[in-house]
C-alpha cells in the first residue's frame, strides 16, 4: 500500500486568513471597494461561480453587483455594459464570468474591460505587466493564489526546477511568470511535451494545470517535490457517485512529496480571496 508522507497544503484555511485580512483593511476605508461581475446566460458552474465571489464580497466587505444578461445577448450588449461600468468611478474591479455562450468572443470581450478595472488580470496590459516585472498589474487569480500556496511551504524558491503543466493565458502562462520571477527554473509542458513523466522527475515544484482527472502518477515526482493540483475534474466513480478530482494521483503522489494541495479545498479557494485581494488593490490604486 502506498504510505502518505507529504504534508497537506489547506488551501481552505490559506484563503481563510487570506479573506480575515482583506476584511480588516476593508474596515480603514473611506468606502467599501466595489465589484462589477456580469453574467451572461446560465452555465450553471458559472452560476455556482458568481455566487461563492458573491458570497466572499460580502464575507469581506466588497459591495459587490451583480448584472445578468440573457443567453442571447450580443457582443454590443456585453461591450457596453462594460464601457459604462469603465466609465463609473464608484466601481473598482469588473469581472466578466468565463466561459460565454458560444456567439461570443470572450478573449475579445475581456480585453474590452479597463486594464484599471481588470481584477482577473487578463487584459493584456496587465499579462504584459507581468511579464516585465512591473507590479502594478493585476495577476490573474488562480496563479496568484498557487503562488501564495506555494510560499506557505518555502519561502525562497531560488535555484528551484519548477515544471508547469499547461500554457493557458488564465493559469499556466501567469504561473509559469510568477515562478520565473521567483528565481525558479521554470519548464512550461503541454500535450506535446515529449516524456513528461521524466521532465516532472526532475521538479522540485510540479504544477498541473491539465484537466485531466488524475493524470500526474507518483512515480512522476521527486522525494520531496512540492505539488500543486489546480485541476477540477468531476467524474463519475464505479458506484455511480460524482467526485471531484484533480489532475494528480493524490494519494499516490502524496508518497514521494514533500507537501501537496488536495482537490478540493487546495487551489479552488484561493482563487476566490485572491479576486477579493486584487479588488481592493483596485481600490487603493483608483486614488479615491
Ligand atoms: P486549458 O484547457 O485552457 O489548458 C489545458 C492545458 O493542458 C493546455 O495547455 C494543454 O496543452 C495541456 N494538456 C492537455 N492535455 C495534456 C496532456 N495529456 N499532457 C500535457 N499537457 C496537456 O485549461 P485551464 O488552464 O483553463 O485549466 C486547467 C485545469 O485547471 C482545468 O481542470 C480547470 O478546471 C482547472 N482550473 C481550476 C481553477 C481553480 O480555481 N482551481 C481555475 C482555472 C482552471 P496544449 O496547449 O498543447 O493544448
Amino acid at each position: 500500500m502506498t504510505q502518505s508522507t507529504a504534508m497537506i497544503i489547506n488551501g481552505k484555511e490559506i484563503a481563510d486568513t487570506l479573506l480575515t485580512d482583506i476584511a480588516s483593511s476593508v474596515k480603514t476605508l473611506n468606502r467599501a471597494p466595489a465589484l462589477a461581475v456580469i453574467l451572461v446566460g446560465h452555465d450553471p458552474a458559472s452560476e455556482v461561480y458568481v455566487g461563492n465571489k458573491i458570497k466572499a464580497c460580502a464575507r469581506v466587505g466588497i459591495t459587490s453587483i451583480e448584472h445578468k444578461l440573457p443567453d442571447n445577448a450580443s457582443a454590443d450588449d456585453v461591450t457596453s455594459l462594460i464601457t459604462r461600468l469603465n466609465n463609473d468611478s464608484a466601481i473598482d474591479g469588473i469581472l466578466l464570468q468565463l466561459p460565454l455562450p458560444k456567439h461570443l468572443n470572450g478573449d475579445a470581450l475581456v480585453q474590452t474591460i479597463s486594464p484599471a478595472k481588470d481584477v482577473d488580470g487578463l487584459n493584456i496590459l496587465n499579462a504584459g505587466k507581468l511579464m516585465a516585472g512591473d507590479k502594478t498589474g493585476f495577476v490573474p487569480c488562480t496563479p496568484q493564489g498557487a503562488l501564495r500556496l506555494i510560499k506557505t511551504v518555502e519561502q525562497n524558491l531560488s535555484g528551484l526546477n519548477a515544471v508547469v503543466i499547461g500554457r493557458s493565458l488564465l493559469f499556466g502562462k501567469p504561473m509559469a511568470q510568477l515562478l520565473l520571477a521567483e528565481n525558479c527554473t521554470v519548464t512550461m509542458a503541454h500535450s506535446r511535451t515529449r516524456d513528461l513523466p521524466a521532465l516532472c522527475r526532475t521538479a522540485d515544484i510540479v504544477v498541473a494545470a491539465v484537466g485531466q482527472p488524475e493524470m500526474v502518477r507518483g512515480d512522476w515526482i521527486k522525494q520531496g517535490a512540492i505539488v500543486i493540483d489546480v485541476g477540477i475534474n468531476r467524474i463519475t466513480t464505479p458506484d455511480g457517485k460524482q467526485k471531484l478530482v484533480g489532475d494528480v494521483a493524490t494519494i499516490e503522489a502524496s508518497a514521494n512529496a514533500r507537501a501537496i494541495t488536495p482537490v478540493p479545498g487546495g487551489v479552488g479557494p484561493m482563487t476566490i480571496a485572491c479576486l477579493m485581494a486584487n479588488t481592493l488593490v483596485a481600490y487603493q490604486q483608483s486614488g479615491q
